[in-house]
């Protein structure tokens, strides 16, 4: 079902220049990109583009806020504070910023807001663990005094993707800075307007210069310059996998700066015919079609137990062709279009590759309407471990239903992937869900639930799904280094 698109006019634009040196400036070479309302195909305004020489402008300005400003004198509980106070200028600008991420990204502006609502957790929650980050005291051997401190690793660059962009922002940015590092970060080209609103509330809440940088561009340029760059210490990488190699050989190659990554996910789903179907029809229907389909840990191996197959197919199908799919503006919408062009043609680019593969596709398979990047929520069932639709990253409304006899062999199954980031099982029996949890090789497994995100809790990848956890308190370890101090009494 397709609703009329509202009129964008009415959605508040904000900045669309860089932040550096918390000013806002054009791009050194003077160009501009635009970005797109993927509900209509429409420019919604033009922004600076950033490369190489800009992102040298910002890691200039960000090493001299972390080596002499007044960022490198302020107390940790002041840190937090500044923390906190981003957190409330968020939440008194949440309907602004939900409008326009959901202009920018498409995603239905309730999902906006859901967003926001961890966003503005995420900061609140880093901005209590700003004082609390300390070191410990050893005891040598010897008549010696020796203790650790966790020092900020020092300028950090940020690449983040455009499925979530406030929230990527907010994992980023709220460790990074608790820790006392400064940041450039590059937002992903397809959503840059979101963050530099936030790039606003950062310089209203009193952030000092230079301590965040907020840049709009490509990956190839900006994203690279980034990964390449000698000054910079910390590189912190959410994306596909493909191009957490290239940052990760990039980093390499330049001066070893440290890497955490979130990559790509092929997430097993598994449901057993003992747990309550209802919720795992309904859970496993999110757990995929969330986001658009558009989630690193959706659950696109839906593994489903062969004594409960028919029904939990025929009933995910049903629920699947009541999927509301249409303007995301409209507050009964589930499904906004996909973000843009590129995207689209991937995931039909899928489609027709499960059906020439010989899955059977049971509903939708189609774009919707003649404008914008909608698809048609869609189910393949008979779906084998060798097909294309059960190995690669869709990041489409595209499910595709596995059947299985018993643990073992799902077990087996289910880690038979490059992958590791996200599981589910969903089973009434105890030994199960453990033997699950316990045996799936990936970062979160979630039981009789799904998609699941905490401040608190860790997440990440096994495998080539990344390095390193964000989140939690986990998510801190990689925005410090560790100092020794050696004291002879
Ligand atoms: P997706 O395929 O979901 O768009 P990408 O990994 O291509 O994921 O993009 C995630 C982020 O990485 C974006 O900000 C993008 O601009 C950036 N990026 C893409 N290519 C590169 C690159 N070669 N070097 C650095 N960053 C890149």
């Amino acid at each position: 079902m397709v609703t009329a698109t509202r009129p964008e006019q009415q959605v508040k634009i904000g900045p669309t220049k860089l932040l550096i040196n918390n000013e806002w400036v054009n791009s050194v070479s003077g160009r501009k990109f635009e970005t797109i309302n993927p509900s209509t195909g429409e420019v919604i305004c033009d922004v600076a583009e950033a490369d190489a020489a800009d992102v040298d402008k910002a890691v200039i300005a960000a090493r001299m806020a972390f080596n002499s400003g007044e960022w490198r004198q302020m107390s940790a509980t002041r840190r937090g504070g500044l923390l906190y106070k981003l957190a409330d200028l968020i939440e008194q600008n949440i309907d602004e910023l939900a409008q326009l991420e959901t202009l920018d990204n498409g995603k239905p502006l309730q999902n906006s807001y859901g967003d926001l609502g961890l966003v503005i957790a995420c900061y609140r929650y880093y901005a209590g663990w700003a004082d609390k980050v300390q070191g410990k005291t050893i005891p040598l051997n010897g008549p010696y005094f020796c203790y650790t401190r966790h020092e900020p690793v020092g300028v950090v660059g940020q690449i983040i993707p455009w499925n979530f962009p406030l929230l990527m922002q907010a994992w980023k940015l709220g460790p990074a800075l608790a820790t006392g590092n400064t940041v450039v970060m590059k937002t992903a080209e397809q959503t840059p307007l979101s963050a530099l609103r936030v790039g606003e509330l950062i310089i209203e809440a009193g952030f000092p210069p230079g301590v965040v940088n907020l840049l709009s561009g490509y990956g190839p340029t900006a994203g690279a310059a980034i990964a390449n760059h000698m000054d910079i210490d910390k590189l912190a990488f959410t994306g596909s996998t493909e191009v957490g190699h290239l940052v990760m050989e990039a980093a390499a190659k330049s001066n070893l700066k440290r890497v955490s990554l979130e990559l790509g996910g092929k997430s097993p789903n598994i449901v057993f015919a003992d747990a309550d179907l209802d919720a795992a029809i309904e859970g496993s229907h999110q757990a995929l079609f969330f986001n658009q389909g558009q989630c690193c840990c959706a659950g696109s191996r839906l593994f489903v137990e062969e004594r409960c197959y028919d029904e939990f197919v025929a009933k995910s199908v049903e629920r699947a062709q009541r999927r509301v799919v249409g303007d995301p503006f409209d507050s009964n919408t589930e499904q906004g279009p996909q973000v843009d062009k590129e995207q689209f043609d991937k995931v039909i680019g899928y489609i027709e590759s499960g059906m020439r593969e010989g899955a059977r596709m049971l509903c939708g398979g189609h774009r919707l309407g003649d404008r914008g990047f909608f698809i048609q929520p869609t189910v393949f069932t008979d779906v084998k471990d060798y097909m294309k639709i059960a190995q690669e990253e869709i990041f489409g409304p595209v499910m595709s239903i596995i059947k299985f006899k018993d643990i073992n062999e799902v077990i087996e199954r289910a880690n038979n992937t490059m992958y590791g980031l996200a599981a589910a099982v969903w089973t009434q029996d105890i030994s199960k869900a453990h033997t699950i949890a316990n045996n799936v090789r990936a970062g979160t497994v979630w039981v009789n639930c799904f998609d699941v995100f905490d401040a608190a809790a860790p997440f990440g990848g096994f495998k080539q799904s990344g390095i390193g956890r964000e989140l939690g308190e986990y998510g801190l370890e990689h925005y410090t280094e560790i100092k020794t101090v050696t004291i002879k009494l």
